[in-house]
């Protein structure tokens, strides 16, 4: 069946029914481009660019611009984009998500609406899930758009900064996200503005986006600087800790996984510490201790999400199961996960920059991806990103056999039948892939096919290409291969010689995932391009998704479940209750990441106010006019502290008053013997006296060294108040959760407080920088006068 009757026949491509028009419009410029020299075809390119400078967009450009990438490629790589590439890259430019199978081409699809952008000229990001692949598609696709006179680039870690403004001075530049967020932040810690690498954010088009989005989002990017650790605590901590009784001393919420003490473990803690009220002010460092030490022991745990090698803590990601080479928790996380394991503690990451993922991407006019699993997402990406996910049909009719799950009482049941399965498939010599929820049950399943002498490739904590290599070959006839399951996402599995006739490649899932979605990344692995494939989970209710989301349910459940003589549940309503587990756990991971986000939004809105401060700053040449601009209010705010309003004049506190005024001016003020009588005389009293104040400052305008100095000073400053802002603000977010209990919305609240935290770093900033100024100026007329003096 051709691909229009397809659509025509299948509900779910409703969406791009209405773009078919346009790819037959491109089909039919094909004779005509064909017959283009290869001059004429690049030709293109400058035609396109005036026509967009003399007023045309890009959507009219769509249909000759698509045509002419493709007859490119044709000559270029020997390919020509199938007509539902075209449809997904219409998808694409319009700022949407195309969904599309394994195997069906992304990597060129991109090629089209990442060219058509490009040539307005503001960039265009293409970004893929790691730097093997961003390599990989800039040497192949970006031979394209080269030929057709357009500049590529590749934005990988430890770039140079001259580097790195050249890939950013691309037409198109490919690279990982995390790369592109962490150059944002190290943009915003700069000190001159020729230092900065990006250029204002303009469309972006995002591999495997749901990854992007919604698995990795969790983390945010942290650029940290080093701090001493705090010695012997954490050890004590840890120890502490370990004396600790769930449920009696602590509470662990599975479903949320958080942790919090109970009356009962806080009064355990205070007395082994000798101090009545933990939640002081000043043990609030203590406590943050002790709750890191409690997340320790209980959220995190050894072979799953960490692994201990060489003495030192690695990071799992659960997504892949792959070491995070370098990455560490923060706040001091990390250092309680080693004090756990009895490790010495290294130096403990103090956030200096954050922001997260799904915040990076927002800043794009025009944002896009592709992925083939975002439908299940769909309502949350349309609400978060405002993009629609639109699913587009296969080149080919897809021939994967997905069956129905096998559910077992127990594990070691479950374990028993996988082996009995994965014998008899090998022995046809069809290949398999096993499918695991985490490095340690990767393990489990190798221990199993050791028993029965079965070879198999075990993808554990493989760097990027070997795992690519590994996962690419996993098509091939009697391999057995154990991954995590995103180990590979976006390699291809090829299907070896006459594995197509022993039924494909057959995946078996050992556990369902949190979501459908992660479930269909693995069932993705297979039946690729039309290829023949098989897909089965084969699971026991004794499986983590059930005990962490449906605990109550299973208990009322089980014992009406009948099973067989190999402990097989036959009852039909178990997948109704698989089913209804895993809805359970993706609405919470839902809600989890909404409440995240809205928290995230409090502190977006404040970093983009503190960088916009920066950048004005570095834009200014005049430091010195920059901190009297910034600081004209300050005066007042002083005034008011140490002179109330509606109090009298004998209530003022002139001598402070005069004190902090002195600080903040070149010209000294004496109050404390003036008699004033009411609060306008005083400010009208302040205000002329600024006023010189100002004049005077204004005298060192010309002075490069101090101008110099001042910047720098300036930036200090609020770098280092916005840092501390930071950290309070993280321990704002701690404290709320704790208070949750106390009914009260803690969204609100966390609003509410970091408005006020907020306010008090602007203040801080206008203070610290009009002293600090001051100070300058001091320094440097000293040192004037000894050199005059020797
Ligand atoms: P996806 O990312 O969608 O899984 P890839 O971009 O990795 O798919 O492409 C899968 C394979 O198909 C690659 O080997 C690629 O070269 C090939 N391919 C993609 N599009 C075409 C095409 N139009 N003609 C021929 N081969 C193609």
């Amino acid at each position: 069946m051709d691909i229009i009757s397809r659509i025509k026949q299948n509900e779910s491509f409703r969406e791009v029914k209405k773009y078919y028009a346009l790819v037959e419009k491109i089909n039919n410029l094909e004779n005509e481009y064909e017959a283009l020299s290869d001059d004429e075809l690049k030709g293109k390119t400058i035609e396109f660019r005036n026509r967009l400078e003399k007023g045309e967009t890009i959507h009219d450009l769509t249909v000759e611009a698509f045509a002419t990438v493709r007859e490119a490629s044709k000559r270029v790589l020997g390919m020509r984009h199938f007509d539902v590439q075209l449809l997904g890259g219409i998808v694409l430019l319009h700022g949407n998500i195309s969904e599309m199978a394994t195997g069906e081409g992304k990597t060129l699809v991109a090629s089209l609406p990442s060219y058509l952008v490009a040539l307005e000229g503001k960039g265009v990001h293409v970004i893929t899930v790691n730097d093997y692949l961003a390599q990989r598609d800039r040497d192949i696709v970006g031979q394209i758009h080269e030929f057709l006179g357009l500049k590529v680039g590749l934005n990988i870690p430890g770039l140079g900064t001259q580097e790195k403004q050249a890939a950013y001075n691309c037409d198109i530049t490919y690279g990982v996200g995390t790369e592109f967020g962490f150059d944002y932040l190290r943009d915003n810690t700069v000190n001159e503005l020729s230092q900065k690498v990006q250029r204002p954010y303009h469309y972006a088009i995002i591999d495997e986006i749901d990854s992007v989005l919604i698995d990795e989002a969790k983390t945010p990017l942290i650029i940290a600087g080093k701090d001493k650790p705090s010695g012997r605590l954490y050890k004590v901590c840890a120890s502490v800790i370990k004396s600790l009784k769930e449920e009696e001393d602590y509470t662990y919420d599975l479903e949320l996984k958080t942790v919090n003490f109970t009356e009962k473990g806080l009064n355990k803690c205070e007395k082994v510490f000798g101090i009545p009220n933990l939640f002081d002010l000043e043990h609030s460092s203590l406590f943050h201790s002790l709750l890191q030490a409690l997340r320790a022991r209980v959220l995190y745990k050894r072979d799953v999400d960490y692994i201990v090698e060489d003495g030192e803590i690695k990071l799992v990601d659960m997504n892949t199961g792959r070491i995070m080479e370098g990455r560490s928790l923060s706040n001091g996380l990390h250092q309680a996960i080693e004090s756990k394991e009895g490790l010495v503690n290294t130096e403990e990451n103090k956030t200096m920059a954050l922001i997260t993922v799904q915040n990076y991407y927002r800043m794009y006019p025009l944002l896009s991806g592709m992925t083939g699993t975002a439908k299940t997402e769909e309502s949350e990406l349309r609400e978060t990103y405002g993009m629609n996910v639109v699913q587009i049909p296969s080149n080919k009719p897809n021939q994967r056999v997905d069956m129905s799950d096998r559910v077992f009482m127990t594990k070691e049941q479950k374990y028993d039948f996988l082996l009995k399965e994965v014998k008899e498939r090998h022995q046809t010599g069809q290949p398999i892939l096993i499918g695991t929820t985490s490095i340690l049950q990767s393990e489990e399943v190798a221990k199993l096919l050791d028993r029965e002498q079965l070879e198999y490739q075990l993808l554990n904590a493989k760097s990027v290409q070997q795992e690519a290599k590994l996962i690419s070959l996993a098509g091939q006839k009697d391999r057995i291969t154990i991954a995590t399951n995103m180990a590979g996402r976006g390699t291809d599995i090829m299907l070896g010689e006459g594995v197509a006739e022993l039924g494909g490649l057959h995946v078996i899932g050992t556990e369902r995932n949190e979501s459908r979605r992660i479930d269909n990344q693995l069932k993705g692995r297979s039946g690729r391009q039309g290829d023949p494939g098989s897909t089965q989970f084969i699971i026991s209710v004794e499986d983590y998704l059930f005990i962490r989301y449906a605990a109550d349910e299973l208990e009322r459940m089980k014992p009406k479940f009948k099973a067989n003589e190999i402990g097989e549940i036959t009852s039909s309503n178990v997948h109704k209750f698989v089913e209804t587990a895993q809805k359970i756990s993706e609405g919470i991971h839902y809600q989890f990441r909404e409440y995240n986000l809205k928290l995230e939004n409090v502190t977006n809105k404040q970093r983009d106010i503190v960088y916009q401060l920066r950048d004005k700053l570095l834009e200014e040449e005049n430091a010195i006019q920059f901190v009297m601009k910034q600081t004209a209010d300050l005066p007042k705010k002083l005034i008011q502290t140490f002179c109330e309003e509606d109090s009298l004049p004998e209530e003022w506190d002139l001598e402070r008053l005069s004190e902090e005024l002195n600080k903040i001016s070149l010209v000294p003020f004496q109050l404390e013997e003036k008699e004033f009588q009411s609060d306008e005389e005083l400010i009208d009293f302040v205000k002329d006296h600024f006023k010189q104040n100002l004049e005077e400052l204004s005298q060192y305008e010309d002075n490069e060294e101090i101008q110099m100095n001042a910047k720098g000073v300036v930036l200090f400053v609020i770098d280092t108040l916005w840092k501390k802002h930071l950290d309070t603000m993280n321990q704002l977010k701690e404290g709320i959760g704790i208070r949750q209990y106390q009914q009260e919305d803690p969204v609100q609240l966390y609003e509410k407080e970091g408005y006020k935290l907020f306010e008090t770093l602007f203040n801080d900033i206008e203070y610290e920088i009009a002293t600090r100024l001051i100070i300058l100026i001091h320094r440097a007329n000293e040192k004037e006068d000894n050199s005059e003096n020797s």
